[in-house]
């Protein structure tokens, strides 16, 4: 019997309701036997006191659970976007995800951010109206602006039972049935409400609109007869236009009163994606370098990703998407980036509470190994006779940085520790010791980060740290193109040094990271083992631009020419020729600082539009859009994050604690020349 598998990650907005529904998920299929609270305040405490409370694990990378006949998988996407390089590490390995909106407060800006993201990796989705119990929820708004702000092309599949406190339940369009909820668990099916049939008529014919061209003959049908549906035949053509990502399904419910959960899981099974029906994965073969695929089957040559390695009391577990083919304990497997070999120790499926041991996991399933000894999040593991590497996770540069300390001295080593464990978890928090002062330095994708990962040691590790003032991390670029010929020469008795290279060094695009190196020398002027220490040793180089001694962060070098000598080169004497060349170089390149600009979104009452907008200009901050929502105003701006310190605080003195916003890594810009030179003169 085929398996029915779901992997899917529930994402929304900061307080629509995320941990309440996982939370309800896992008790109406059975995983935890108990509904708690969840209280107002942090998401990531609530997280927390949540697990503490219950014992529970609902921010596990994976949480299974079983609905009917089918094995649901939990993926885990964080809440905030603070941690872009989260959303998309779990985008990379669901197959389907759960928007969940609030009925109140619609679509928020960071609902937006996760939806483009969602687009991009080409996630199908369903969407979740929740908190209709709540006072000012208004179903329709929610699904206009799902058109109007994400281009959404929503399909209605539920009508609301009453709203605010008189919610009860729901009329399901695909059957014609109404659902009510009566204080119990469960719903009492009954036929829909005599004041609600006319306007599920219309809202049914409207879905059938919809979908019924998805495939041809029921068109036909369509167009002949009109709407002859049967329940399972309209489902059908549902699922065919939500996994080929044409259209969203909406449901509606409250998390928090356990309506309209059920339907929701329903609705997974039926129209979310199974792993065979996304599109085959596709990597690189690392011996022959052309591009491969490997389709969702148990039968394929095996492939797996890492896509999160979290700590746990078996020491690391690495959580693997298994594309391909099956992994068994004791199964060795290869990571062909590095050549290193794994041997498959144990196998676990985790659930909320507990987690089960496997013997095999397959195509499909997400699961987490123990112990795997030299593969890290983001690397691919795959069958040692079929080679493959699948593109890695981007892990994103560090925008900000801090100095960290223990509270006690005694703590010095935990610390280090701690911070390696944390940075083996989330790579995009790094950890590094300032080589003047040797304090230890963390660096992540914005101020929250770097609190987070405070709690996150004192929680977690039992260290009690403080944070230093956070600082930009600036980043140097060349303005202008810069040649240099240089000889590096050394002559003391024996075998000398000998190296001569003609280096040019570019700018390049704006957007693009990195070296890009080329090798122009004709002739072999300079032998391949040579050329390549050269490249070595120029990315090497650029982690420390002369200007401030802040990372390079994208050059073109090209190697035109070269000469060596018979006895005395050596790829050590390049690599310091290449070294000495790139300072000089870059020095004559007119290099400059570059700055982090956020994106910054401020939602605030129109009483304190003036004094948002007045402040973010202060800050050097450009408005790039102005919006109504409701009775709100949503001011979109870019801001240099050396000015967006503490904006918590001032946004809330501003407006009275009304005004809410989020920010998110946009680009890097040139420093104005006066504000250059005060960094330099920091940094010296
Ligand atoms: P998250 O930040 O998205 O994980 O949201 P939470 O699940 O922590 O919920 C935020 C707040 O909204 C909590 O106080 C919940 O009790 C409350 N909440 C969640 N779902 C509902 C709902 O359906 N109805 C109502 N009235 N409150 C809800």
């Amino acid at each position: 019997m085929t398996r029915i598998l779901r992997n899917i990650g529930i994402m929304a907005h900061v307080d629509a309701g995320k941990t309440t529904l996982t939370e309800r998920i896992l008790f109406n299929t059975g995983r935890i036997h108990r509904i708690g609270d969840v209280h107002d305040g942090n998401a990531t405490m609530d997280f927390r006191t949540l697990e503490q409370r219950h014992g529970i694990t609902i921010s596990a990378a994976a949480t299974s659970c079983t609905w009917k006949d089918a094995s649901i998988t939990i993926i885990d996407t964080p809440g905030h976007v603070d941690f872009t390089i989260e959303v998309e590490r779990s985008l990379r390995v669901l197959d389907g995800a759960v928007a969940v909106f609030s009925a109140v407060s619609g679509v928020e800006p960071q609902s937006e951010t996760v939806w483009r993201q969602a687009d991009r990796f080409g996630v199908p989705r369903l969407c979740f109206v929740n908190k209709m119990d709540q006072v000012g929820a208004n179903f329709d708004a929610v699904i206009e602006e799902l058109v109007e702000r994400l281009g959404a092309k929503p399909i209605v599949l539920q009508r609301p039972i009453g709203c605010e406190h008189a919610f009860v339940g729901i009329v399901d369009l695909v059957t014609m049935r109404a659902f009510v909820w009566e204080g119990g668990a469960h719903p009492r099916e009954t036929d829909i409400p005599v004041n609600l049939v006319d306007e599920a008529k219309v809202w049914r014919a409207h879905l059938v609109e919809q979908v019924a061209d998805a495939d041809d003959s029921a068109l036909a049908r369509y167009l002949d007869s009109g709407d002859v549906f049967e329940a399972d035949e309209l489902r059908a053509l549902i699922r065919l236009c939500v996994v080929g990502g044409s259209v969203q399904p909406v449901l509606c419910g409250s998390a928090y009163r356990n309506i309209g959960v059920q339907p929701l899981l329903d609705a997974i099974v039926a129209f979310a994606p199974a792993p065979a029906d996304r599109p085959p994965v596709e990597g690189v073969n690392p011996a022959t370098g052309e591009t491969e695929t490997r389709a969702a089957s148990a039968e394929a040559p095996t492939v797996a990703l890492v896509s999160k390695v979290q700590m746990s009391r078996y020491g690391a577990l690495s959580y693997v998407r298994v594309y391909a083919g099956r992994i068994r304990r004791g199964d060795t497997l290869v990571n062909a980036a590095t050549g290193r070999t794994e041997r498959i120790g144990r196998l676990l499926r985790m659930h909320a509470n507990e987690e089960t041991e496997i013997g095999e996991a397959t195509a499909g399933d997400v699961v987490a190994i123990v112990g795997l000894k030299a593969t890290g999040t983001g690397e691919t593991l795959s069958d040692p006779a079929q080679p493959i590497v699948l593109d890695g996770l981007a892990t994103p540069a560090p925008v900000i940085e801090a100095v960290i300390e223990p509270r006690a001295s005694v703590d010095h080593e935990r610390l280090g520790q701690a911070l390696a464990a944390m940075s083996r978890e989330d790579p995009s928090l790094r950890v590094s010791t300032d080589p003047e002062t040797g304090a230890v330095l963390i660096a992540g994708m914005g101020e929250l980060h770097l609190m987070i990962a405070v709690e996150t040691l004192k929680e977690d590790y039992h260290v009690d740290a403080t944070l230093g003032a956070p600082r930009v991390a600036y980043r140097e670029a060349l303005t202008v193109a810069a040649e240099v010929d240089h000889t590096h020469r050394k002559q003391n008795g024996g075998t000398g040094q000998y190296a001569r290279i003609k280096l040019v060094l570019e700018p390049r695009d704006p957007g693009e990271a990195g070296l890009l190196f080329e090798n122009q020398c004709v002739g072999g002027a300079v032998p391949m083992l040579y050329v390549s220490a050269v490249e070595k040793a120029i990315a090497a180089a650029m982690s420390e631009g002369t200007l401030a001694g802040y990372p390079v962060i994208a050059l073109k070098a090209t190697l035109v020419d070269g000469a060596t000598h018979a006895k005395d080169s050596s790829p050590l004497a390049f690599e310091i020729a290449a070294r000495d060349a790139f300072v000089v170089a870059f020095a004559e390149g007119r290099p400059h600082l570059l700055e982090p600009i956020m994106r910054v979104v401020v939602t605030t009452p129109g009483d304190h539009l003036g004094a948002v907008i007045g402040d973010l200009q202060s800050r050097r901050g450009s408005i790039v859009g102005a919006d109504m929502r409701g009775n709100v105003h949503e001011v979109i701006a870019c801001v240099p994050l050396a000015n967006m310190f503490s904006y918590v605080n001032t946004v809330r003195s501003l407006s009275q604690g009304r005004a809410t916003f989020s920010m998110t890594f946009s680009h890097y810009a040139a420093l104005p020349k006066a504000l250059q030179t005060r960094v330099m003169a920091e940094a010296c």
